[in-house]
């Protein structure tokens, strides 16, 4: 027959084991994260560095249709020449010419500049690039070792939880309750073995007459009179 203890020492068994990897989990989330910041810094930039390369290449655009235009009302004035007829008309062609010429060399100008900053940005962005593949694949070869261990915290937790949730079932509801508010309240152990006649949760020595009662019957349990963790008797401390 098995023994109604048998459930609890499972439940706290199983919850110590989840904590461990639980911990575990977030430690090495901690540490990849710290070491994926550089990447993530260098990801960033190329973002910020790809939206100002668009801005810029929207400029480009709207000078070069201004061009265009420009370009094609310099020929139009180009084309009324001949249809000149006198020296009025042919000074007014040439002012108009002129200044229409005077605005197409200033967007010309314009163009080239912006060009400049455009191969700039783009060289620019080439170097981030580099330093990010470095980065990633530094990093990748730094947490390779991580990734793997993070990944088996995660089968592990993702097996342990639900056999916790198997157990909790198992404990009387009185004890259940009890599990629940010590775990809400902090205690990670509300369930704890015998060791060397002390409480292994509080390191209290116990009472002998306790630890006698305990041993007498292992299919029982009391509270510790110090922290109220509920005590249990090991096989193996019988030896
Ligand atoms: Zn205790």
């Amino acid at each position: 027959m098995p023994l109604a203890i048998k459930p609890l020492i499972d439940l706290a068994d199983t919850d110590r084991d989840l904590q461990t990897y639980i911990y575990a989990r977030s430690h090495l989330e901690r540490q990849i994260d710290t070491a994926r910041s550089v990447v993530d810094q260098h990801q960033k930039s190329i973002e910020q560095k790809n939206n100002e390369l668009e801005i810029l290449a929207s400029e480009c655009k709207e000078v070069r249709n201004n061009i265009q235009m420009q370009e094609e009302l310099i020929s139009r004035l180009d084309g009324q020449v001949p249809k000149i007829r006198n020296e009025k008309e042919f000074a007014a062609s040439k002012n108009q010419l002129e200044e229409a010429r005077k605005i197409l060399g200033m967007m010309e100008d314009k163009m080239l500049n912006l060009d400049l900053k455009k191969e700039d940005l783009e060289k620019e962005i080439e170097t981030i690039k580099s330093q990010f593949d470095e980065s990633n694949s530094e990093f990748q070869r730094e947490t390779s070792g991580l990734l793997k261990k993070q990944e088996q915290a995660e089968k592990k937790i993702a097996k342990l939880q639900p056999r916790r949730t198997r157990l909790l079932k198992k404990v009387p509801q009185k004890i259940k309750r009890f599990y629940e508010r010590c775990q809400d309240s902090g205690i990670s152990t509300p369930i704890c073995a015998i060791q060397d006649r002390s409480c292994s949760g509080c390191h209290t020595v116990l009472l002998p007459q306790l630890v006698n009662e305990l041993m007498a019957n292992a299919n029982s349990h009391k509270n510790c009179p110090n922290c109220s963790r509920i005590l249990y008797f090991p096989e193996t401390e019988e030896k």
